[in-house]
């Protein structure tokens, strides 16, 4: 997520929260953009989504909760400020949290409750893709299993007119029993019919369809093709239109392919660029640049800069065309970006004589008029660990926490 191999170097203030809860649930930290909270909840939701995962709805539950307040910028301002107790008394729509498959069906494009009525779930799956395959286009076989209506009994799940409403439920799919909890004390329990499994209808075994053993579907294995096309991005769908699970009467739903792009060794995606660092040596940050860098389809690209250009750490260059192809028109790319990052040579690599000699060639120093009222004192090495270490003061140990602030190295 937020550490890729090429983030820029920028200096991100540590965001104040009161609470990280909602975060932690995610996996994000809280100065992450809405894309890398997006992209959490895309891969959470689909990992734990009770079709994978059944024994996990109470995690589903809580990913779907966090995802609902830190999407939205107005809830996710309020809950920094106030935590999950500000979310519960006013953050909320109704006072309550919308439903996780709600949720789910929004970000993945489900269609909503009316049309779930009517059609088959949809089946949502991720699909691994490197940047290569995002940059050159590429064409992936997915093997899927899934419902399709028995050809045998074309749905029945027997002989014509086999069929009959189960006498155990009388046709409605579920018992109700009653049960004692005291004197004149009853709960009425509903479960589904065990002997219909809730169908409220049932087929005589002799009856029943060999091919499909009564279930009306069948599962079969089913390849599809995805074409992965050219300039496409980490978390867009591809649709298969009526691909997922038959059932009888109803319209079945489609498969929906995430894309789900790894990282990247050396560049990273930003819209329809790509950003990376080059080291570079102090030399050729001052005498001139000359590298190459191979490119997501197989070419080398030679990079020089401008006899007496000095690049400072951190600069940022860009080649035109050379970013990852647009959807629209492949032929056309966006930029790359590199960011140099300077290797200055190690303590001492220059004896003291020879470093006089540098510095008549560098740019001359600015002069320090030092004065006797002056405190004179010592630089040592800074450990950003030990000084996080302060703020973040609860989360450690009272024994842990260094005594009197940052402590110091004497080395
Ligand atoms: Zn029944
Ligand atoms: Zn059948």
């Amino acid at each position: 997520m937020g550490s890729g191999p090429a983030q820029l170097v920028t200096s991100v203030k540590a965001k104040m929260v009161k609470e990280t809860g909602y975060y932690d649930t995610l996996g994000v930290n809280p100065n992450a953009s809405p894309d890398e909270i997006k992209k959490a909840y895309r891969k959470l939701a689909l990992k734990y989504h009770p079709d994978k995962n059944p024994n996990e709805g109470e995690k589903f539950k809580l990913i779907s909760q966090a995802y609902e307040v830190l999407s939205d910028p107005k809830k996710r301002d309020l809950y920094d400020q106030g935590g999950e107790q500000a979310i519960k008394e006013g953050g909320l729509s109704g006072g309550h949290f919308s439903s996780p498959m709600d949720i789910f069906d929004m970000f993945f494009g489900g269609g909503g409750r009316m049309n779930r009525e009517k059609r088959g779930k949809n089946v949502v799956h991720q699909l691994s893709v490197s940047l290569e395959e995002l940059y050159n286009g590429a064409s992936r076989k997915l093997a899927l299993q899934k419902n399709v209506i028995c050809s045998k009994c074309e749905g029945r799940g027997g002989k014509k007119g086999a069929v009959e409403k189960c006498t155990t439920c009388k046709g409605r799919g579920i018992q109700v029993h009653i049960q004692q909890l005291g004197p004149g004390m009853v709960q009425q329990i509903q479960t589904m019919c065990s002997d219909c499994h809730g169908e409220g209808e049932r087929i005589n075994a002799k009856d029943r369809c060999k091919q499909c053993n009564g279930n009306k579907v069948i599962r079969e294995k089913k390849i599809l093709e995805v074409h992965i096309k050219k300039g496409m991005r980490d978390g867009q769908k591809i649709l298969f239109h009526g691909e997922g699970d038959q059932e009888p009467g109803l319209e079945p739903g489609d498969v929906v392919i995430v894309l789900d792009q790894r990282d990247h060794a050396v560049f990273q995606r930003q819209d329809d660029n790509l950003i990376m660092k080059m080291e570079i040596a102090l030399v050729e940050a001052l005498c001139g640049v000359k590298k190459t860098v191979d490119t997501l389809d197989g070419r080398t690209l030679l990079i020089t800069s401008h006899p007496g250009e000095v690049i400072k750490y951190g600069h940022l260059k860009c080649i035109q065309n050379e970013g990852m192809p647009l959807q629209r028109d492949p032929f056309e790319k966006g930029l790359l970006i590199i960011q140099f990052l300077v290797t200055f040579p190690e303590s001492n690599w220059l004896s003291t004589d020879r470093i006089l000699a540098l510095e008549a060639l560098l740019p001359p120093r600015e002069h320090v008029m030092v004065t006797d009222d002056m405190d004179v004192v010592e630089l040592v090495e800074f450990d950003p660990k030990e000084e996080s270490g302060r703020y973040r003061g609860e989360a450690y140990d009272e024994d842990e926490r260094p005594r009197g602030g940052v402590q110091c190295q004497t080395s």
